[in-house]
C-alpha cells in the first residue's frame, strides 16, 4: 500500500495546525506593505511607523486614547434601531443583521455616546465605530447624537464627535436622511447658545454624515489622509466624466479647499483637543490662548463653558468662543498639514 493513497474514501483529515507565533502577531500595512509586529503597532496607537497610515480602530479604543482613564460613562446604551420598513436585502433581514452586528461588536449602535473628562475638563463625547454597519447613521444614531448635543447644551460643556462613517444607513431609507436635519438643528441651538462643538473626522467620513453634523464643527480636525467627501470618487468620475485631481477627497485636499481646520495625527489628538477646548471655553484659572501668546484669564466658577450670545449682539460677559472663523494659528496649532 502506498503511503500517499487513502485506504478508505471519505475519511476527513484535520488541516495542519498553524504555528502559534504566526497567528495574528503580524499585520501588513495596506499602504507601504510593511509587516508590523502587532505589539509594536498597538504601542504606536495603531499608526504605521513607516508611512504614518492610521489603521481603523474601534470606538472603545478611540475613547481610551482620548479621555482621562476611567472617566468615560456611556449614555443611552439602550437606544437601538428598529426596523419599521421591515427591510430585507439580497442576503438577510435588516433586523437579523442588526442583531448579529451587535453581538460581534459588543455595541448597541454605530455610535458610542457618553460623558468623560479630557485633561480634567468635562466633555460630551460621541465616537463612531466603522465595524458597526460601516458606521452608518440610522434613526438611533441620529437620536443619540441629538441627545448628546442637548446634554452638552443643558450642562454647557463642549461636545466632541469623532466621525468614522460611510453616511446614512440605507436600510432605514428616509428615516436615516431625516437624521441629517435633526442633528444639524441641535447643533444650531448649541451655536446660538455658544456651546462649542469640535468635529473630528477619521477615515472615512462620507455621505450623510459629512453632509450634516461632521462639517458643522466650530473647529474641524481630521486624521492624516482620511477620506472626506460626499459621494465616492468613482461615482463622481463617472458623473462628470473627468479625471479627478491627485489626492482627491483626502484630508489634505479638503483642508486646502477650506473645509478642515487642522490635520492631527492620532498620537497628538488628545493634546490638540485640549488646546482647542482651552481656547474655546477656558476653565477657571486656565490660560486663554490668543494669537501667538497666552494670557491668564480668570473665569468665574459658575461659567465652565462659553456664555450665551446676547440677543442684541453686545459683547459676551465672559471671554470664550472667539468671534469669526477660527484658524489654526490663532490657537497656536499647525497640525501636520
Ligand atoms: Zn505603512
Amino acid at each position: 500500500m502506498s503511503w500517499l493513497n487513502r485506504a478508505k474514501k471519505g475519511v476527513k483529515t484535520q488541516a495542519p495546525a498553524k504555528p502559534a507565533d504566526a497567528e495574528g502577531l503580524w499585520t501588513k500595512c495596506p499602504i507601504c506593505s510593511d509587516i508590523i509586529y502587532r505589539v509594536e503597532l498597538e504601542k504606536n496607537l495603531w499608526v504605521c511607523g513607516r508611512c504614518d497610515h492610521h489603521f481603523s480602530i474601534s470606538a472603545r479604543q478611540c475613547v481610551d486614547l482620548l479621555v482621562d482613564p476611567g472617566t468615560f460613562e456611556e449614555t443611552w446604551k439602550s437606544i437601538t434601531s428598529l426596523d419599521p420598513l421591515e427591510f430585507k436585502d439580497a442576503k438577510e433581514k435588516y433586523s437579523l443583521k442588526l442583531k448579529k452586528t451587535m453581538l460581534r461588536t459588543n455595541l448597541s449602535e454605530a455610535v458610542l455616546t457618553g460623558h468623560a473628562r479630557l485633561q480634567g475638563r468635562e466633555i460630551v463625547l460621541c465616537v463612531f465605530d466603522f465595524a458597526f454597519l460601516g458606521g452608518s447613521m440610522g434613526s438611533a444614531v441620529g437620536e443619540k447624537i441629538a441627545r448628546a448635543g442637548l446634554e452638552a447644551l443643558s450642562k454647557r460643556v463642549p461636545l466632541v464627535i469623532q466621525s468614522r462613517s460611510g453616511g446614512a444607513r440605507m436600510h432605514e431609507s428616509i428615516l436615516s436622511l431625516m437624521q441629517m436635519a435633526k442633528t444639524s438643528a441641535v447643533l444650531a441651538k448649541m451655536h446660538e447658545a455658544r456651546v462649542p462643538f469640535v468635529s473630528v473626522l477619521s477615515n472615512p467620513t462620507t455621505g450623510g454624515v459629512s453632509a450634516s453634523f461632521a462639517m458643522l464643527g466650530d473647529v474641524i480636525i481630521a486624521e492624516p489622509r482620511a477620506q472626506i467627501g460626499f459621494a465616492g470618487p468613482r461615482v463622481i468620475r463617472e458623473t462628470i466624466n473627468q479625471e479627478l485631481p491627485e489626492g482627491f477627497q483626502t484630508a489634505e485636499f479638503v483642508q486646502e479647499c477650506g473645509f478642515v481646520d487642522i490635520i492631527v495625527s492620532r498620537k497628538d489628538l488628545r493634546s490638540v483637543l485640549h488646546r482647542v477646548l482651552t481656547f474655546l471655553c477656558p476653565m477657571q484659572n486656565e490660560a486663554v490662548i490668543t494669537s501667538g501668546s497666552t494670557v491668564e484669564q480668570e473665569v468665574p466658577e459658575s461659567a465652565p463653558a462659553a456664555p450665551p450670545r446676547s440677543e442684541h449682539g453686545s459683547a459676551p460677559q465672559h471671554p470664550p468662543m472667539a468671534e469669526g472663523r477660527l484658524v489654526p494659528r490663532e490657537i497656536g496649532l499647525h497640525g501636520s498639514g
